[in-house]
């Protein structure tokens, strides 16, 4: 995992452009990384979301600043680390991280090629816990 140093200045608005076309704000991300213009080879280097890349050049081009960039604090990712290792204690004691009630595991493909895959719900609130 990234220090938190690093974590910290990642915008609040980031989320995956391998799945998204714009961040959580809108900001279209070929506007910021202009991909279509200087190839896919390196562009998430040309990312002002995630905070250290603004100002530095990557091939000739200077990144420009997000005016949308809002960096986290570092107890926003102190918290977020707690929730995930929280998490992560409650499903090794099969429970879940909504209601720290038992997995539900009747969904799971009991055998053959595809055995223990499927889905794992929490049986309090019926919500996905995981997929396997
Ligand atoms: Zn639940």
């Amino acid at each position: 995992m990234r220090p938190i140093e690093d974590r910290v200045k990642v915008c609040r608005y980031y989320r995956s452009p391998a799945m998204h076309e714009s961040c959580e704000k809108g900001r279209v991300y070929d506007e910021v990384n202009r991909r279509d213009e200087l190839g896919s080879t390196g562009c998430m280097l040309r990312m002002p979301c995630l905070g250290d890349t603004q100002g530095s050049v990557v091939r000739g081009q200077t990144i420009e600043p997000c005016d949308l960039h809002e960096p986290h604090t570092r107890e926003e990712i102190e918290a977020e680390d707690k929730a995930f290792q929280r998490a992560m204690e409650l499903m090794k004691q099969g429970l879940s991280s909504c209601c720290e009630a038992p997995i539900d595991t009747s969904h799971v493909i009991p055998d053959g090629k595809h055995k223990n895959h499927g889905p794992r719900y929490c049986s309090e609130c019926g919500r996905l816990a995981y997929m396997v």
